[in-house]
């Protein structure tokens, strides 16, 4: 039988699986628990190459700590490096993703745009007047990097999160009180707990990832995204998108890549691919099981630096 690209990627998923049954789909939110930990798909966008998929790949999922990528990327387009910042770090993460010791290290301001305080931060510097059409601006942002026009929020989760975030509201006061925030806590948080629900599969975040690869400035739906604005989230996703695995996973894999709770996973390789994966089987360090075996993978059999 001749191997074509197709099937080796089904046969990715087929050897990776017996590796899901080592992690736990995340009980962060009741929604989560239903997920079944040998979930895996794949999407990987090569541009003009076209796109491979394997398992499930037309599942829908809620995006979470992925999102934090597009929200980097147009709140670095809306108002520029220097401003995002002075406002955030572009440091490795320390502690838990959640926690206040991302808060202040000599700098003053969250460590990066990774970890929630830092997300909570330009979610307030995002474009739109109000919380409602800044959640509407990412929606939007995620469609046109995308291509999928029906896109949206999947409000329960959004609405359930809202309720269970007593750390992230922790967060929002603690930054409000340092003056990092202007929004009113309740109605950003809000905002934010809709962004983590925008709901995805793995074709949109590996067609959105691709245009994180390209290596000039790129203009979607009129809008020209600058080269370095992308270069520089490739490089933030490297260091600082695996959580507290971060740094072990960039000398590892070397993949800019991004995890988030339900096992949602994007990776990036420069002027390649765009990678999408679910995986909600979870290691211990909160990243899809899955999600780092396919780039593990991927970066053993690419010829990349
Ligand atoms: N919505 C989740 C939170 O803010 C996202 C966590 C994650 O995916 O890392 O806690």
């Amino acid at each position: 039988m001749t191997v074509t690209a197709e099937n080796w990627l089904e046969g990715l998923v087929d050897e990776i699986r017996p590796a899901l049954y080592g992690g736990a789909v995340s009980g962060y939110l009741p929604e989560f628990e239903a997920a079944r930990v040998d979930d895996l798909a794949i999407a990987i966008d090569y541009g003009a190459d076209g796109i491979l998929t394997a398992g499930q790949c037309h599942s829908l999922f809620t995006a979470q700590s992925v999102v934090k990528v597009f929200t980097l990327l147009l709140a670095l387009h809306h108002r520029g490096e220097d401003y995002v910042f002075e406002r955030v770090g572009c440091d490795q993460g320390i502690g838990s993703y959640n926690s206040l010791e991302t808060f202040i290290r000599g700098s003053g301001v969250p460590v990066n745009p990774f970890v929630n305080a830092g997300a909570l931060v330009v979610v307030d510097m995002l474009p739109g007047s109000d919380p409602d059409s800044r959640v509407r601006n990412v929606v939007d942002f995620i469609r046109a990097l995308s291509g999928n026009t029906s896109i949206g929020v999947n409000t329960g989760v959004a609405r359930s999160e809202h309720t269970l975030a007593d750390r992230n509201r922790a967060l929002g006061y603690f930054l409000r009180s340092h003056r990092l925030i202007s929004t009113d806590v309740e109605e950003l948080l809000w905002a934010y707990c809709q962004m983590c629900a925008i709901e995805v599969d793995v074709v949109d975040l590996a067609r959105a990832a691709r245009v994180l690869a390209q290596a000039r400035d790129v203009v979607v739906e009129g809008q020209v995204l600058r080269a370095a604005h992308l270069r520089l989230v490739r490089r933030l996703m490297l260091f600082a998108g695996m959580y507290e695995a971060s740094g072990q996973y960039a000398c590892d894999v070397g993949i800019p890549a991004k995890c988030g709770v339900s096992g949602a996973t994007i990776g990036v390789v420069y002027q390649r691919m765009g990678i999408g994966v679910y995986g909600p089987a979870l290691d211990r360090s909160g990243n899809s099981v899955g999600g780092l075996r396919v780039l593990r993978q991927l970066s053993g059999t690419l010829d990349f630096d």
